[in-house]
């Protein structure tokens, strides 16, 4: 299994890779159709045969799946909602992640998530604590199993118990840490409460994570602050695996090769090109279990063509930088709740504020309600900085910006008002 991981392997000329990969989206689609009866249903519903996608832009004509469609369809259809691809007594476990979704795995073939640590630097010798949980989700036994097959030892703490962690990692020398940032910085602060010098008395020399975003302000005090080389990693539950990951140059996450993966409209499905925010939709090509295709993430996130100095030659993600539910179009461009919330926040002098889209001549228009802590301060010069940084983050610039009387935004408000009519 390890020599998936060989570099060799990554560094193959692009074409050859679009080459091996629309061979195996075609039998996996062929695969799904012939045994699940939804995705059967699903392209009888939009018309389309496995052997009518040729080509990545052939799978727009593929509905989307979501979340939200997989709960209703195990529910309507338990327990699995007709993608099994198997007969049943062949599943090796079942997942159970809310909702609740039922995800069967076969544990033949690929390891999910070895190539991510590999590229992360963890080989043999390295000994790490896995602090996701062991229970239900698939989190704790996948990423357990992916550090093993780049010959790392692997001591399963799971969730909590920072104390005994600590404990932990000071007896056996740990040297590589699994799971969430915010996880890790707990660990930190608890030990320097109780007296100790992180960088001095512990071994620990890099982290992977996943599962939450990483604040680059975070990523630099783990990296400068305490020597710790930190990689993320974008992994989708549903779809029981990593999807994409960081290499040694921590500059946007690596596809996998075993996924097709796809930057859509959420509206229209379209794809979207290189530097355009949309959501992430993933096919799995290597799935035999799991007939789900084009399951749509519901994370936005845009992606890069350009090669990578590593040597890897897949796309890579740019990172993800919201949920599509909190995006809204104007003027073709996303504006993301917590994008934008970032902006604003950069800005003491703001109280509160809103954002507002409406349509006038033909085209959307983008107007920030604002209120002041103190509404004596110099209005214009504040507009000024606001409407220069706004769209460097947002990449929209503002209309109007309008400053109203304090008590006029509610305290409890959303952040994106969308006050567009649709036809
Ligand atoms: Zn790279």
């Amino acid at each position: 299994m390890r020599e998936k991981f060989f570099d060799e392997q990554e560094r193959i000329a692009p074409e050859e890779r679009q080459r091996r990969q629309l061979q195996s989206l075609q039998e996996a689609l062929k695969r799904a159709y012939d045994n699940a009866p939804s995705t059967k249903e699903l392209f009888d519903r939009a018309g389309v045969k496995p052997s009518d996608i040729r080509t990545v832009k052939d799978l727009e004509k593929l509905p989307i799946t979501r979340k939200g469609d997989l709960i209703e369809l195990q529910r309507s259809n338990p327990p699995y909602g007709g993608f099994l691809t198997i007969p049943s007594e062949e599943v090796d476990r079942v997942f159970i992640t809310p909702g609740p979704i039922y995800g069967p795995h076969h544990t033949e073939g690929i390891s999910w998530f070895g190539k991510s640590f590999y590229a992360a630097g963890f080989r043999k010798g390295d000994i790490v604590i896995n602090t996701p949980t062991y229970h239900m989700s698939p989190a704790g036994i996948l990423f357990h199993e992916g550090i093993r097959a780049c010959g790392a030892t692997v001591v399963p703490t799971g969730v909590g118990n920072t104390d005994a962690q600590i404990r932990t990692m000071l007896d056996l020398k740990v040297t590589g840490y699994a799971g969430m940032p915010s996880f890790l910085m707990t660990i930190i602060r608890r030990a320097e409460e109780m007296g100790y010098d992180f960088r001095r008395d512990f071994s620990l020399k890099r982290a992977w994570f996943t599962g939450e975003m990483l604040p680059s302000s975070l990523r630099k005090t783990f990296e400068e602050d305490y020597g710790i080389s930190t990689f993320q990693c974008y992994a989708v539950t549903d779809l029981g695996g990593c999807v994409a990951y960081e290499c040694s140059e921590k500059s946007g996450m690596h596809f996998m090769d075993e996924y097709i993966i796809e930057i859509v409209d959420p509206h229209t499905g379209k794809q979207l090109p290189p530097g355009e925010v949309g959501e992430i939709v993933a096919t799995p090509l290597h799935n035999d279990t799991w007939g789900l295709i084009r399951y749509g993430t519901g994370d936005l996130s845009s992606y890069l063509t350009e090669p990578c100095p590593c040597g890897r030659t897949s796309w890579r993600l740019s990172g993800i930088v919201g949920r599509a539910a909190d995006a809204v179009k104007v003027r073709g461009m996303f504006i993301i709740a917590k994008q934008a919330e970032g902006v604003f926040s950069e800005f003491d002098q703001i109280s509160r504020y809103q954002i507002i889209i409406g349509h006038k001549q033909q085209r959307d228009e983008l107007v920030f309600k604002i209120e002041l802590k103190d509404e004596s301060i110099d209005k214009k010069n504040l507009s000024d900085s606001l409407a220069e940084r706004f769209p460097q983050v947002c990449r929209v610039r503002p209309d109007r910006i309008e400053f109203v009387p304090q008590g006029t935004i509610p305290e409890e408000r959303q952040t994106i008002v969308d006050e567009r009519k649709w036809k």
